[in-house]
């Protein structure tokens, strides 16, 4: 087996220092440099170290050219135009690059998308993990089987987050919206504050609560008049989000330039 050569941007933060560990645990995986940005505290740092996986001889940079330079494998959990430029960076040089980053704007998003066809192998997922993919099936069923039925998706992250409503709460809205077939931008009702009036039939609202240390928390309410279904995932680890990182990093390198999501590294159509 080729063992790939992995870059990792944000390396100073949460989810780098979930990533350094596990390309450090993965057969086929070599941490291959890690950067952050500059004037980070990390910078200079061993970042194996510095993530709690023992040394692994790899100093924490502060220039991304430099840390791309031989690698096979960017991931990057960073913040949306720190992903669009690194976007720029890894197609021409046919990179795996595996995104993380949430809150993207629209404009971003099509910024990234278009480098992907332009020589990476894009990744890209606002949730990396296995059971949040899951859910997202369950709930398009849902939807779809229970028409008149009022959702609602609720989330709780920690109190350092900076985007709102999740990338995932957004994830599972449009699951929604498509078991209704709907579009979500025409359905969601992100705020409410004041004299609001009832409900809008057909809505998707979306709650959001941020407080202490809490990894992410996410609730889909389907609320009928006399009963009501709750579909929720708890994420305990952030190991988990990079699990799903690095096997999305393994399979992209067999794929051809393109953009690609969760769904496509585990195979689910639905
Ligand atoms: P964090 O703030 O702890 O880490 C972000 C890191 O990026 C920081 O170390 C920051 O210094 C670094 N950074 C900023 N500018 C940079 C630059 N120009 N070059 C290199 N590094 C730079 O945040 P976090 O909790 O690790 O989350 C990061 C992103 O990942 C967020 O968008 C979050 O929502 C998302 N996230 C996604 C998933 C998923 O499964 N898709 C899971 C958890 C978090």
């Amino acid at each position: 087996m080729t063992t790939l050569r992995v870059a990792i941007a944000g390396a100073g933060g949460r989810m780098g220092q979930a990533n350094i560990r596990a390309v450090a645990a993965t057969p086929g995986l070599l941490l291959h440099s890690a950067f952050d940005r500059p004037g980070s505290s990390a910078i200079g740092r061993d970042a194996g170290e510095l993530a709690g996986a023992g040394p692994l001889g790899v100093a924490i940079g502060d220039n991304a050219e430099a840390a791309l330079e031989g690698a096979d494998v960017l991931i990057d959990f960073t913040a949306p135009a720190v992903s669009v430029l690194l976007a720029e960076l890894a197609a021409p040089r046919g990179l795996v690059h595996i995104i993380g980053t949430t809150g993207c704007s629209r404009e971003e998003d099509w910024a990234i998308q278009k480098a992907g066809s332009a020589g990476a192998r894009i990744v890209k997922s606002g949730n990396f993990s296995l059971g949040i993919n899951m859910l997202l099936g369950l709930v398009r069923q849902a939807a779809k089987a229970l028409p008149g039925y009022d959702i609602e998706v609720l989330e709780m992250h920690h109190n350092k987050k900076v985007d709102a409503p999740s990338g995932t709460a957004l994830m599972l809205g449009r699951a929604a919206a498509e078991g209704r077939g709907v579009d979500l931008d025409q359905h969601a009702v992100k705020v409410r504050d004041g004299h609001t009036g009832a409900r809008e039939p057909g809505s998707i609202g979306f709650a959001t609560l941020r407080g202490g240390g809490v990894i992410g928390e996410h609730s889909v309410i389907l609320a009928g008049d006399t009963e009501r279904i709750v579909l929720s995932h708890s994420a305990q680890e952030r190991g988990m989000f990079a699990a799903g990182a690095v096997q999305a990093a393994l399979w992209a390198a067999d794929q051809p330039p393109g953009y690609y999501g969760m769904a496509d590294v585990l195979g689910f159509t639905e």
